[in-house]
């Protein structure tokens, strides 16, 4: 054991690892994308030329090339300390990161139905890190743990209660570890502790959600009972009329066009007709195509749409925080986003905003601002560090 911990993240095509020591400073990161195609392949990032993996490779030939290559640079001396997972779902059942074993397992897959696109490619990954490194501790950290303590008002949806009772029908939101770095860092910048701060955190990647967190706990996401309900998203529409669904069946699309229409085509792709990138829209609207701008206007008036009902489940804000691609580098976006919401008392400093907080220990809100504004990167790799090495219990590399 060489006092490494090792963090993994598996999607249906791809794969990202990440190596930290134990004072959690990373020291590599990996990806494998393309897995399953002829021409999947390989690379530590900034170590490393992309390496071909043999036609058809899936998560098992990804992770052994990474990992291989982890010890080739030296990084990975023996087999690591802990190894952290993220899962995307973990139902009801999981409130925080758990140590992986066979009832940790059983559960995972019991939750498959709610995310089968997502459950069953993690399950392949811890899978095939077992088979890599027996023996070492894992912990799987789910992107539903952080909002398990969202109150009943706030995750039930207003229809037969039978469907939450028989089938589990109901919000459970994602993305928590960024939003619960958003808070641990939002905390640290205003000289907080967790536990006293408040604040509304917008992840803005290629999927987007929003979260009110009250005194350090998640009350209140946009994303639902899978990650399509809310803001609108690179490819994903978020909120649309339920009434959409009957609307387009009696049009003659199937159930899975239907799903491939909003998860796939819709969001900003299916506004633009060009792209789901918000960089090439941002270039694309300043060069007066309509619409992209269009696009981003939506994109930017649901988010404000969203700052507004999150403020419902607060008595007070500490900060309104930006992280993810979009949040992050998009100046535009969150401009047009605090324009909404002057009557909140919401200001921006251009200057700093420009910066993207970088200058001001990410704060970007004008002197009158009734609400400070963060801009902070996110780190969920951290965060699954962190949760691994205490998940897997203190001392592991001593
Ligand atoms: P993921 O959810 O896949 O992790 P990211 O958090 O990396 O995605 O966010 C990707 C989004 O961030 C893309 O829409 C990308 O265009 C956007 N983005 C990145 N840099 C910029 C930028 N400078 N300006 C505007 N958008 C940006």
């Amino acid at each position: 054991m060489d006092g490494t911990i090792l963090v993994i993240n598996c999607g249906s095509s791809s794969l990202k690892i990440a190596l930290f020591d134990q004072q959690l400073n990373k020291l590599a990161s990996g990806l494998a994308e393309r897995l399953g195609k002829d021409d999947a392949f390989a690379t530590l990032q900034g170590r490393q030329e992309p390496v071909r993996l043999p036609a058809g490779a899936g998560h098992k030939e990804a992770l052994n090339a990474l990992t291989s290559a982890l010890q080739g640079c030296g990084l990975l001396d023996d087999v690591p300390a802990a190894i952290g997972h993220r899962v995307v779902h973990g139902g009801e059942t999981f409130r925080k990161a758990a140590l992986i074993n066979d009832n940790v397992l059983a559960a995972i897959k019991d939750c498959a139905d709610l995310a089968p696109l997502h459950n069953p490619v993690n399950l392949a990954g811890i899978e095939a890190t077992t088979a890599l490194f027996p023996g070492v501790p894992q912990a799987a950290v789910f992107d539903t743990a952080f909002h398990q303590t969202l109150p009943r008002k706030a995750y039930l949806y207003a229809v037969p209660l039978q469907l939450y009772r028989d089938w589990g029908v109901r919000r459970y939101g994602f993305h928590g570890t960024s939003h619960q770095f958003m808070v641990n860092e939002s905390a640290r910048i205003l000289g907080k502790t967790q536990a006293t701060t408040s604040i509304i955190s917008a992840h803005l990647g290629n999927g987007c959600s929003i979260t009110a967190i009250r005194d350090g706990i998640s009350v209140d996401t946009s994303m639902g009972l899978t990650p399509l309900e809310g803001l609108v998203m690179g490819t994903r529409s978020g909120d649309v009329d339920p009434g959409l669904f009957d609307f387009l069946s009696v049009k003659g699309m199937a159930s899975q066009e239907v799903h491939r229409l909003l998860n796939n085509d819709s969001g900003l792709l299916g506004l633009s007709g060009q792209t789901n990138d918000m960089r090439t829209l941002c270039e694309l609207a300043d060069h007066g195509h309509e619409p992209s701008q269009t696009a981003i206007d939506v994109f930017c008036f649901r988010l404000a749409r969203y700052i507004g009902a999150m403020m419902a489940s607060l008595t007070q804000l500490d900060a309104l925080v930006f992280t993810g691609g979009i949040g992050e580098n998009s100046s535009l976006v969150r401009r047009k986003t605090l324009a909404h919401l002057t009557l909140f008392g919401f200001t921006i400093d251009d200057e700093l905003n420009d910066q993207h907080g970088s200058i001001s220990d990410g704060q970007i809100e004008g002197a009158d601002s009734q609400f400070r504004v963060l801009v902070i990167p996110t780190n969920e790799e951290l965060v699954i560090a962190r949760e691994a090495l205490a998940a897997a219990g203190p001392g592991i590399a001593d």
